[in-house]
């Protein structure tokens, strides 16, 4: 999940009772929820308003949207392979899941920036970078074939002369 998509879930909650939003609040939100899907935040806000009347913290919703997750994740047997990215700009390194027709194009989630400096960009704002794609379990090899050409440039050169 973006930072953009948590923020507007957070305020989807903030709103459910009009608790007004705290920027500490948020962040400790950010900080859990980046690495799950938006529709199961969603529905871990949604389920805890029907007999809840306070706000929630993360860890009332963690373990709702790790059932959801894992429910999903026993009924889909799509087979899925590792990718691995590492942001240019602030060194943010994040490892995931794909299936084979997803695009691994991804833009930096991180909130610090620029690399080596712990100041926290605005609320809601991301590095935003995009990310270099270290490992892709279903590019590989092609990846390496690229790497190859890359490193002879004159062989491609002939290839094409010949
Ligand atoms: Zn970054």
């Amino acid at each position: 999940m973006t930072n953009s998509e948590i923020q507007k879930l957070y305020r989807h909650a903030c709103g459910f009772r009009c608790f007004p939003p705290d920027d500490d609040q948020f962040k400790g939100w950010r900080s859990k929820f980046s690495l799950y899907e938006e529709r199961d935040l969603r529905a871990a806000i949604d389920e805890w308003f029907v007999t809840k009347s306070t706000m929630p913290l993360p860890a009332d919703l963690l373990p709702v949207m790790q059932r959801l997750s894992d429910a999903r994740a026993a009924r889909d047997t799509t087979p899925r392979y590792m990718v691995a990215w590492c942001c240019p700009c602030c060194g943010y390194g994040k490892v995931g899941f794909l299936k084979a027709t997803e695009s691994a194009f991804r833009n930096c989630p991180s909130f610090y920036s620029p690399i080596g400096s712990k100041t926290c960009l605005p609320l809601g704002e991301t590095c935003g970078a995009t990310m270099d794609i270290r490992i892709d379990e279903r590019q590989s090899l092609a990846w390496v074939e690229r790497k190859t050409v890359a490193s002879n440039p004159g062989r491609e050169a002939m290839e094409d002369a010949g």
